[in-house]
Formats: structure tokens, C-alpha cells, sequence
């Protein structure tokens, strides 16, 4: 049986490892809960699944929710964070909350030696050097539950690193592919948020309209995988059934393919090494008419580009590039910034950041928080100019 605790339960991650964890009683059990604010989906998840933790981190929230937890101990704040993701009746921990806000606590639960499923990508493109560095150092496991990083890890099982040449990261192209730069400018919310293949949060379907995903994929395979980055390479497949790809020394490839379907990554982050029955649809290859495979050029989409110079710079850079991203596309979900002009504020920012190599988890923090400051900055200008 493993005890499972999920960070950031009520997002569209959390609600999914819910539903697997509930679907495979016998070998799963739900430990605890951590949110940031949704408690209305918190109160209904308690009643529902009854976990014997619940953690809300933002503390005014946590004062309201005080209450209504029915029998289960409440954690406060980012101490009560660190609690539940340390404590001694979890056994595997799955980070899932979007954003950066949680690194702490996950270095916190590999250091107590927690078993890792992470879905949380910002934290391997801030940090990826430092935790992969501590997860070897503790003998510790971190499974990936982004659905082209489960693929890749998937392909990559009993296959010697040497004889790796290179890592494939397809994406669908997001809700924008094939339009001209004209029609992406004057592209609504609405059509930003609506995605072709994938039902996702805010964040990361923005971050897929701009491509940004991808770019922060490849930053987040670079470190899971260990691979230098000229081995890696983004591939644009529109059908979205070849999760990734790698290819071997001899030239061959060996592919993950799957529906487009979260609880299948989350299920083999659970249950590895082992398989089990899974409720997800069987893929049915005779419905596939055609496969298509592009190239992704990076000057045409330049939220990609931006994330593989920042990969190439290293160090403190990929904070920085990430902190941009993720004010400049809250600002952008506010109504605040139009979506042409979230590549730029990260420009500007990157631009103006002096790289440290291999930065301690202290230096990534200042690096972010300098570059939220700058990025506000930057993001004044653009409100008043
Ligand atoms: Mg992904």
C-alpha cells in the first residue's frame, strides 16, 4: 500500500490523481491534501475522499477553511506545507500545484526521503540541478508525471545512458498552431484557452499557446534525464499520440504513444516500477488516419526560442526566464498584457539578468525574486506606453 499526499489537489492534475488513487484502494491510499485557495473544491474533496491531512498554504485562506476540515487535521501556511509533505504516515508525495511557490517543500520531502511524482515543471526549470543533484545523493525516486517526460522516462527504461543520442519532445502546437503572427495578435482569450488535445489549467494552456511549454519541457528534460541540450529537440505533431521519442546509438526510435490522457502519466508515477490496469481507453491505431511530424522554428513562435537561449545560458537564467513567464501570464489571464507582449517582458528581463552558474537554492530564489521586480517593471512600461 502507498500513501499518497497531493500538492495542489484541486487543480487539473490533483483532481485526476485523486481519481486514480480512489480507483486502485488496494494499493493506493490518500494520506493528504494541500491546496493554496480553492476551498470550496477542498471542502467537497474531504467529504469525498477523507483525508487525514489537509493543508491550505496561504494562510488568510487557511483561517477561513479552519471549521469546515470534518475530523481531518489542518495544516496552515508554507510550515504546515513542509508538515504534510515530511510526515511520517506519506510515503509518496505528488507535486501538482502549477507555479514555482512550491520548490521548498518538495527539496524538503526528498530530503525525508519521500518517494517523488512531479507534475509541478517550474520547479526542475528553476531548480532542476539542485533537486536532481539531492534526489542522487538521497538514493531517492522522482518519477515525472508531464506526459512527454512519463513517455521519455517510459522509453528510457533499462536502456544505458551511452547509448542514448537523443531525446524527441513532440507537442501538439497548442491552441494557436498554424495561425499567422496577424491571427495570433488578434486571438481572443477564449480561443488561447481552448486546447486541441488537452483539458489543462490557465497557466499551462497559455504557456502552450506561446509554445513556452515546450521550451520549459525541454529545460525540465535536460535535468530528469541528464542530458546536455543539443540532445534534445522539439518535434511539432498535431495528432498528439507520440507522447516522445528516443533515439538510440544505432539510429533507432523508440516512441511512447497513448490517448490524450492525464490519469495514465499519473498512474505509472504511482505505481512504478510496476503496471497495473489502468480505465483510460485503449488506443485504437486503425482510427489514426495519419501521424504528422514538423519542425518547430523558433524564430516564428518566440517563447521557444527564449526558454532554449535561457537552457543555454544555464545557471540562474531558467528562474529567471520562468519568474518572467509566470507574472507576465498571470498579468495576461487579468487582462492586464496582451499575449504579444509576454515574449517581450521576458526578453527584456532575461536580458538584463547577470547569470550565476550552478546557483544554490538561495541564489535561485534571489534570481526569481529580482526578476518578478523586473518583470512589473517591465510590465508597467507596457501598461503606460
Ligand atoms: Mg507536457
Amino acid at each position: 500500500m502507498r500513501r499518497v499526499a497531493v500538492v495542489g489537489s484541486t487543480g487539473s492534475i490533483g483532481r485526476n490523481t485523486l481519481e486514480v488513487i480512489a480507483g486502485r484502494p488496494e494499493r493506493l491510499s490518500l494520506a493528504g491534501v494541500a491546496v493554496r485557495s480553492r476551498l470550496d473544491l477542498l471542502a467537497e474533496q474531504a467529504a469525498r475522499f477523507h483525508p487525514p491531512l489537509i493543508c491550505v498554504w496561504d494562510e488568510a485562506q487557511a483561517a477561513r477553511y479552519a471549521g469546515l476540515n470534518g475530523g481531518a487535521s489542518l495544516l496552515a501556511g508554507r510550515e504546515g506545507l513542509i508538515e504534510l509533505v515530511t510526515h511520517p504516515s506519506v510515503d509518496l508525495v505528488v507535486f501538482a500545484a502549477s507555479g514555482s511557490e512550491t520548490l521548498i517543500p518538495l527539496v524538503r520531502a526528498i530530503q525525508a526521503g519521500k518517494r517523488i511524482a512531479l507534475a509541478s515543471k517550474e520547479l526542475l526549470v528553476i531548480a532542476g540541478e539542485l533537486i536532481m543533484r539531492l534526489v542522487r545523493e538521497q538514493g531517492g525516486s522522482l518519477v515525472p508525471v508531464d506526459s512527454e517526460h512519463a513517455a521519455l522516462f517510459q522509453c528510457l527504461q533499462g536502456v544505458p545512458r551511452e547509448q542514448i543520442t537523443r531525446l524527441i519532445v513532440t507537442g501538439s502546437g497548442g491552441p494557436l498552431w498554424g495561425f499567422s503572427a496577424a491571427e495570433r495578435e488578434a486571438a481572443t482569450r477564449e480561443r488561447v484557452l481552448a486546447h486541441p488535445k488537452w483539458r489543462m489549467g490557465p497557466k499551462i494552456t497559455v504557456d502552450s499557446a506561446t509554445l513556452m511549454n515546450k521550451g520549459l519541457e525541454v529545460i525540465e528534460a535536460r535535468w530528469l534525464f541528464d542530458v546536455p541540450l543539443q540532445r534534445l529537440r522539439v518535434i511539432v505533431h498535431p495528432e498528439a499520440v507520440v507522447h516522445a521519442l528516443v533515439e538510440m546509438a544505432d539510429g533507432s526510435l523508440i516512441a511512447q504513444m497513448s490517448p490524450c490522457d492525464m490519469r495514465l502519466p499519473i498512474q505509472y508515477a504511482l505505481s512504478f516500477p510496476e503496471r497495473w490496469p489502468s480505465p483510460v481507453p485503449r488506443l485504437e491505431l486503425t482510427t489514426l488516419a495519419s501521424l504528422r511530424f514538423m519542425e518547430a522554428d523558433p524564430e516564428e513562435v518566440p517563447c521557444l526560442g527564449l526558454a532554449l537561449r535561457a537552457a543555454a545560458a544555464g545557471g540562474t537564467a531558467c528562474a529567471v526566464l520562468n519568474a518572467a513567464n509566470e507574472l507576465a501570464v498571470r498579468a495576461y489571464l487579468d487582462g492586464r498584457l496582451a499575449l504579444a507582449e509576454i515574449p517581450r517582458v521576458i526578453a527584456e528581463t532575461l536580458e538584463q539578468h547577470t547569470v550565476t552558474a550552478h546557483p544554490t537554492l538561495e541564489q535561485v530564489l534571489q534570481a526569481q525574486a529580482w526578476a518578478q521586480a523586473r518583470a512589473q517593471e517591465q510590465m508597467a512600461a507596457c501598461s503606460t506606453s
